[in-house]
């Protein structure tokens, strides 16, 4: 489409120099919502050139704390901000960066506490992370609700950055190796996972490899919101040793356990993870599949914790892989725990009553409902002013 092109005076506009870009739309930019996975190396650089840009709302995502080691490659932080959470420090530098940026921290961890809902109501999502298994849940939660991603990936002078898009070309997950799945069950060998070490990825690189394929990522980003044709299921990779460049495509894995799809998503503006219950969550699924439909969950809840040394029952209600190992020992005896598990809500529980944040989910979710072959997936889009409000 032939763009009106629109020449602002240089003293009074900062975007007047994308206004002579053929495509640039700054409306569409000014618009737009990013969600930044990751605020460290990549992270930072992504951050500094989509502020720059003037993209509007940038949601950015991180679990960890500043401390001296990321100075070297971390534009947006300084020294004096170690021990404060990357986050809110980045939010607040990318305001500085350019006032007209709307910027919210959200600290935690990606892989279970963001709402599913959240990927589907933005404009990009930017993968700037440092480990498989964060990389492997951000691919299935875009395969799940259509949507497309950006990653990068860095070490020492070399780099990679590849959008993956659902049904176009190969996911994340098809270019895992045998060894790749073994390094990540490696670390999940345990059922209640050692989370501290999972989350410890420490990548030697430069914050040369960091410009160079932050800045590749940010444009695939940018032409995503301009709705331009980028290579899903390929990867650039870029050999800052030999300054080799060169594309490769992989591919596609027929049995490929990240491809599988919500299907339809009702949106529930009623509903909220704070302020609806798992029965009235139960009474939709019903209104929408008929008498008898069942939640499912993605993962098991753990419901309680029992001790059959002592007899000890405690109520846990938390995501079974979000436990840390000494959940597993009683607190009163030191004996072994059981686990009461459920994934399935059929009306029978006696915890019907109890919201969805109170059973570990977090705002904004989608949760699955079934009866028999017939399913659809129930969102919490009540939560979206709340997550998703930039002003
Ligand atoms: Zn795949
Ligand atoms: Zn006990």
């Amino acid at each position: 489409m032939e763009k009106t092109l629109v020449i602002t005076d240089p003293d009074s506009d900062r975007y007047h120099t994308f206004g002579y870009i053929s495509w640039w739309q700054q409306e569409v930019v000014r618009n737009a919502t990013v969600l930044v996975i990751g605020a460290g190396a990549l992270g930072n650089e992504v951050l500094k050139n989509l502020a720059l840009m003037g993209i509007g709302n940038l949601l950015i995502g991180d679990f960890d704390t500043i401390e001296d080691a990321n100075l070297s490659r971390s534009v947006l932080f300084r020294q004096s901000d170690r021990g404060r959470r990357k986050v809110d420090v980045a939010a607040e530098r990318v305001k500085e960066l350019n006032p007209d940026v709307h910027a919210k921290a959200w600290h935690g961890d990606i892989n279970y506490e963001l709402g599913l809902g959240v990927f589907r109501h933005v404009d990009a999502i930017v993968g700037c992370l440092d480990n498989r298994e964060a990389r492997l849940s951000i691919n299935r939660f875009c395969w799940a609700v259509g949507r497309p991603w950006v990653d990068g990936a860095i070490q020492e002078l070399m780099g990679i950055v590849r959008v993956f898009w659902p049904d176009k070309g190969a996911c994340y997950e098809c270019t895992l190796t045998d060894a790749d799945y073994q390094a990540i069950n490696l670390r999940y060998s345990c059922p209640l996972l050692a989370r501290e070490n999972l989350l410890q990825g420490k990548v030697p690189t430069t914050p040369t490899s960091a410009s160079i394929v932050a800045a590749f990522q940010t444009q695939e980003a940018l032409k995503l919101i301009h709705g331009m044709e980028v290579n899903p299921g390929t990867a650039l990779m870029i050999n800052g040793l030999t300054n080799d460049i060169y594309n490769t495509e992989y591919p596609v894995k027929d049995f490929c356990l990240s491809h599988s799809s919500l299907g339809s998503i009702v949106e529930l503006p009623w509903a909220t993870a704070c302020g609806t219950t798992l029965a009235e969550l139960l009474d939709e699924a019903r209104r929408q599949l008929g008498d008898g439909a069942v939640l499912e969950f993605d993962s098991e809840l753990v419901v309680a914790m029992h001790c059959a040394n002592c007899g000890n029952v405690e109520h846990v209600f938390q995501r079974m892989a979000r436990l840390y190992e000494n959940a597993a020992v009683c607190p009163h005896c030191g004996a072994r725990r059981d686990m009461e598990l459920t994934h399935r809500i059929d009306g029978s529980e006696p915890f019907l009553r109890r919201t969805l944040a109170e059973i570990d989910f977090p705002p904004l979710s989608i949760v699955k409902a079934r009866l028999g072959k017939a399913r659809c997936a129930l969102e919490l889009t009540g939560d979206k002013e709340r997550v998703l409000a930039f002003h």
